[in-house]
């Protein structure tokens, strides 16, 4: 078609033999067995005590188990609990406790040590409470460690320590009428009671584990990326992993953990293996120290008014000249870069978000061309499909790591995955790789069963099952409350990616939410708040009337058009359940009204309560 010419000539690239070529990448990877080709990780055989069960990184310490009654149990010490107990006690609520399944705060950031490990967005807009701390990070893209400790700050900071559980996971969450009391119980024998109980168990608690034949048969080390085994490795966050000096590494996976622990794994293994399925978007870095002069000049009120201007460059909106070279913000450049050449024509501008998509990812492959010497290596790192169809990656020094002698890209697509596992190594395509160690980097269990994702039962009124309550999709008022499950809250939100790239904004939203609620409840006397049955369903209407916002935009038209993975439980069009009802499509700052909305009404609207 002549328009497709003309666009092809001003847009250096031709969107037709693009779309076919997304295509073809998307329709070659799908798999019969969608979200089942995933096992589920226990503390039993094949896994037990290889992937979950461990803490490499604390021994385990002893104490009674506790029988008593709290005001609020947080489930979590990651920053969804730790920023809804904070938020809770700036509230007026005391004695929040925390259980925490690690041995220190931090979540994530407890459990991801492996080297090379940072933070993808801004660590001014997403490391939490840097005003209220007094904090201003180091680097503009912070460090594991860094960011580990800013969580022990913010515990120390706002005193959460004293009531905090560690090393402490819940095993069953059980409301009870006669008392309406939740009893919680642990795998420590503990047997608490809480009026109020809010749930943080955040995204990426679980690790996900391929159910590759013969997993369990490897003879020699292996581990997942959330428990790096330094002293297997030696070295640390920093990388120098020099006991791997003399050993042969597999690495499975190629997402953004794969792409930050792989430069260390390249620059220390005597031969690296790295399994690919897919590859990932890998755009630059440019990390920077932070200028003391511009610390110093913060203004109060800083931070929230960043995270703003943050959010709005993301989606598209202004652009902040301080987010002009932020690996985030390209997309929307491109979109502007688009408008003001001016030679769109109509048609075209109507697609302007996927033509800017298109740029954007013709910009990331060259850069591959750019850095891999190699072009059958490179071809084979190129990403060919939208940007936001899985999580884009920064880094500047993943792709030169294919570069080295050492190292090699074993690309197991055609099979759609690595075939198997023996004793001796891993079996890809037809051929077998003898290895000292496999390092599984395949991710978390972000958007399978609600039930292995927070892993554990939840009874509600009449000793309902919250899994039966959402066996057809998350259903809740807010995304927070469910009718059945007084007093009760799912912070953090199960399924968040929706809610904008910068998760702990988001989770901010929400802890100052249920703070609100919690303590308006507190002040009302009341002893049981549930959202009623109509109240629920009208929010889920709400959240079905705004599927064709965000989410589509960014995912240029569907998730269903994009490359399978957890975004979109693995490309199926028959989904066990509707996603859709986890995530607020229209936006966080839509989301955020709704909720200051509710709140300034200050009726607790939708909410059934019972005196005490
Ligand atoms: P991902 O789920 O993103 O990646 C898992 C990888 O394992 C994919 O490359 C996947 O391939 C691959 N894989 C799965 N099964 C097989 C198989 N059978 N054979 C070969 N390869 C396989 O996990 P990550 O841990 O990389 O990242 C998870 C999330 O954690 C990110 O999306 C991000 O949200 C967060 N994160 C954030 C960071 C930050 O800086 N804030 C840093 C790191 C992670 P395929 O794509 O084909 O499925």
């Amino acid at each position: 078609m002549p328009e497709q010419t003309l666009a092809s000539e001003s847009l250096a690239f031709d969107p037709e033999e693009l779309t076919r070529r997304y295509q073809l990448e998307r329709d070659r990877r799908i798999r019969e067995d969608a979200e089942s080709q995933f096992v589920e990780v226990t503390n039993d055989a094949p896994f037990a005590n290889t992937f979950l069960a461990d803490d490499p990184y604390s021994e385990t310490i002893e104490r009674d188990p506790i029988r008593d009654v709290r005001d609020v149990i947080v489930i979590g010490g990651g920053w969804v609990g730790m920023m809804t107990a904070t938020r809770l006690i700036q509230s007026g609520v005391t004695g929040v406790r925390i259980i925490e399944s690690g041995a220190d705060f931090g979540g994530t950031w407890y459990w991801n040590r492996y080297p090379g490990a940072q933070c993808d967005i801004e660590s001014y807009s997403y490391l939490p409470l840097l005003e209220e701390t007094g904090y201003v990070p180091k680097l503009r893209y912070s460090y594991a460690p860094e960011i580990y400790e800013h969580a022990q700050r913010i515990g120390r900071h706002f005193d959460l320590y004293k009531d905090a559980i560690f090393q402490t996971s819940v095993t069953e969450l059980r409301w009870d009428e006669e008392t309406s009391l939740w009893l919680v119980s642990t795998n420590r024998g503990d047997e608490m009671k809480a009026r109020y109980v809010c749930l943080g168990t955040g995204p990426a608690n679980r690790p996900r584990m391929p159910g590759i034949p013969g997993v369990e048969k490897f003879k020699g080390h292996n581990f997942h990326t959330c428990r790096w085994d330094y002293e297997y490795t030696g070295g640390g966050p920093e990388g120098q992993l020099e006991k791997l000096a003399n050993k042969k590494v597999a690495i499975i996976g190629t997402g953004a953990t794969a792409v930050q622990c792989v430069p260390s794994l390249g620059a220390s293994a005597e031969q690296l293996y790295v399994f690919q399925r897919t590859p990932s978007s890998v755009d630059v870095r440019n990390n920077s120290e932070t200028d003391p002069q511009w610390a110093a000049d913060l203004e109060p009120g800083w931070q929230a008014a960043r995270q703003k201007r943050f959010g709005e460059a993301l989606i598209g909106g202004e652009i902040d000249p301080e987010f002009e070279d932020e690996g985030w913000t390209r997309m929307a450049r491109n979109i502007r870069t688009l408008v003001q050449q001016g030679d769109l024509d109509a048609d075209q501008l109507g697609d302007l978000p996927q033509l800017a998509d298109f740029k954007t990812m013709e910009q990331i492959r060259s850069h591959v061309d750019r850095t891999v010497a190699d072009p059958e290596v490179a071809e084979k790192l190129k990403a060919f499909y939208n940007q936001f169809c899985k999580r884009p990656t920064f880094n500047d020094d993943y792709l030169g790591t294919f570069n080295r002698s050492n190292v090699e890209l074993v690309d197991v697509s055609e099979t759609k995955g690595v075939e198997q596992i023996t004793e001796r190594g891993i079996v890809a395509n037809g051929k077998e790789y003898e290895v000292d160690c496999i390092i599984y980097a395949s991710g978390f269990e972000i958007t399978s069963s609600y039930q292995r994702r927070i892993g554990f039962p939840i009874y509600g009124v009449e000793g309902e099952s919250i899994y039966d309550h959402w066996s057809d999709g998350m259903c809740t008022m807010h995304g927070l409350m469910a009718h059945g499950f007084p007093n009760l809250f799912f912070c953090g939100g199960l399924f968040v990616f929706q809610l904008g790239a910068n998760y702990c904004y988001g989770v901010d939203v929400q802890a100052k939410h249920v703070a609100y609620t919690v303590s308006e409840l507190m002040k009302r006397n009341i002893q049981m708040a549930e959202p009623s049955a109509e109240a629920e369903q009208e929010w889920v209407v709400d959240q079905l009337s705004s599927e064709s916002s965000q989410a589509q935009l960014v995912l240029g038209g569907s998730p269903a058009s994009c490359t399978p993975g957890y975004y979109n439980q693995e490309g199926t069009r028959e989904r066990y359940r509707d996603v859709r009802l986890e995530s607020y499509g229209k936006g966080l700052g839509a989301y955020r009204k709704v909720l200051d909305g509710w709140r300034m009404q200050n009726e607790l609207k939708g909410l059934v309560l019972t005196e005490k």
